[in-house]
């Protein structure tokens, strides 16, 4: 929709008051107008209902704090001025500061936001950092925008949700499109009001106070839990051959790290396209690849693969390290892999969890698959604090740590309580945010 005023033209991105709410188990291949917030609703209901969670916990516990949605106009390169919507929603903050990442996509809206907001809440009491639970974004597409418009966008963003934000009250991170400089240009907005706040966001570049670590962390916490499930099933992760798609920062990661594991990587993908070699892509070439043609299309050491092929391809592990909703109704049957590694946030959707898990499928679910990125988020929050900071070593060692035991507790409440490791992975979480909201209350 474009309007005239005056000599500029105003163009309305997107609208949040048309946002469209379908029901959970509609489809469309993109992911778009799936309805993420009745999928994570549904999860936490289904957990819920097997701990006996009293009704007015339950009640608090599904609703968010704060809702902001927010208008950005930026002065475009050509000279309009383009008006572009915002959003950070507050999940829960009763185990600490709310904490969640800032997505800059086309397809986030209200209903988006609010579904990964509520991933949080759980995702950091799973692996027990003392935060609450956020999520933020702008409707935009920043792959036809200048770095400088980006960064016209990122400082009206913060700008506008300023008042909601603070070092003990909510710290931002990277997400999908948004990465180390967005992060550095949020810390200069906010210092210009608040003075040197560098805990005020995580994700940050080393050099502004980021976490040495922080940049590979939810890859590495991916490779983890992948690591530790095969141990646990009894498969020996040297014998496997994996799927990816995404290969930005978290599927990028997780291939480089699972490939020094031993395992075969055997194709990925990224917005363009997919490439494929049952023999094992040679991950030090690929990424060569893509640092300088910014796709894994074309690389030589491989056959080039449709998109939606990758998810059924012939695999042990398949990582969807992209978007939500990818596995859905449609294709879960087809799905081959016997362990979906789920990278990214809701890429399963409800109903093919349990098409997968009667198929005799482990789904390792999101919030503790890719807690990794917001656990090292933690470690440099308390670094800027602390205005000290660790080396590789420590941070990864403590990584580790905490994976690990988090993927413990996970596998032993759903072995003891013939759970799916999803709604194990609930259970554990909303315990600690159950009693922490009864201890306060
Ligand atoms: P990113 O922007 O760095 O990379 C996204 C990748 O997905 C790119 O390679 C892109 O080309 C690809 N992609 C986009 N659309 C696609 C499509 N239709 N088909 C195939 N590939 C497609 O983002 P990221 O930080 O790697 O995040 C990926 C996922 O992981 C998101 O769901 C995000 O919420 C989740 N996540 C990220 C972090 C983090 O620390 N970055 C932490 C937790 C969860």
């Amino acid at each position: 929709m474009t309007k005239t005023r005056g000599k500029s033209k105003v163009k309305i991105v997107s609208n949040p008051a048309q946002a469209k709410h379908p029901p959970a188990h509609d489809f469309k291949p993109s992911g778009k107008h799936l309805n993420f917030n009745r999928i994570t609703d549904e999860q936490f209901l289904i957990a819920a209902e097997e701990m006996k969670l009293e009704d007015d916990i339950r009640m608090l516990l599904r609703t968010p704090y704060r809702e902001l949605i927010v208008q950005i106009p930026v002065r475009m390169d050509d000279g309009h001025l383009e008006l572009f919507h915002g959003y950070r929603v507050q999940h829960n903050g009763v185990r600490g500061p709310y904490k969640g990442g800032l997505r800059f996509h086309p397809e986030v809206d209200l209903n988006e936001v609010r579904s990964l907001a509520a991933l949080m809440t759980w995702k950091t009491a799973l692996v027990d950092v003392p935060f609450g639970g956020a999520k933020g974004g702008v409707t935009c597409d920043p792959s036809n925008m200048s770095r400088k418009e980006l960064q016209a966008l990122t400082r009206g963003l913060t700008s506008k949700i300023d008042m909601a934000l603070g070092v003990y009250r909510d710290i931002p991170a990277p997400d999908m499109n948004t990465n180390a400089q967005v992060m550095a240009w949020i810390m200069d907005e906010y210092g210009k009001k608040h003075g040197y706040t560098p805990a005020i966001v995580t994700g940050k570049p080393i050099n502004l106070g980021g976490s040495e670590g922080r940049e590979e962390a939810t890859g590495r916490g991916t490779m983890i839990i992948t690591r530790e499930a095969c141990k646990a099933f009894g498969i020996d992760i040297k014998q496997t051959r994996v799927a990816i798609q995404g290969f930005g920062n978290v599927g990028s990661w997780t291939a480089r790290l699972l490939d020094e594991q031993g395992a075969k990587i055997v194709a990925v993908s990224d917005v363009h396209g997919g490439i494929h070699n049952p023999a094992g892509l040679d991950m030090k070439k690929l990424v060569a690849h893509v640092k300088t043609e910014k796709t894994v299309v074309g690389f030589a050491g491989a056959k080039s693969l449709p998109n939606d092929e990758l998810l059924t391809i012939d695999c042990d592990i398949l990582i969807p390290a992209a978007l939500g909703g990818v596995v859905h109704r449609n294709n879960a049957d087809d799905v081959q892999a016997k362990i979906i590694v789920e990278a990214a946030n809701s890429p399963v959707t409800p109903r093919a969890d349990e098409m997968l898990r009667k198929r005799g499928k482990h789904v390792l679910p999101d919030i503790l698959v890719n807690a990794g990125g917001v656990t090292v988020s933690y470690f440099e929050w308390v670094q800027n604090l602390q205005q000290f900071h660790w080396d590789l070593l420590t941070v990864n060692s403590e990584l580790e740590r905490r994976m690990v035991k988090a993927w413990k507790r996970v596998y032993q409440t759903a072995t003891e309580r013939n759970l799916t490791l999803r709604i194990a992975a609930y259970a554990v979480a909303l315990e600690k945010v159950a009693e922490a909201t009864r201890q306060r209350f």
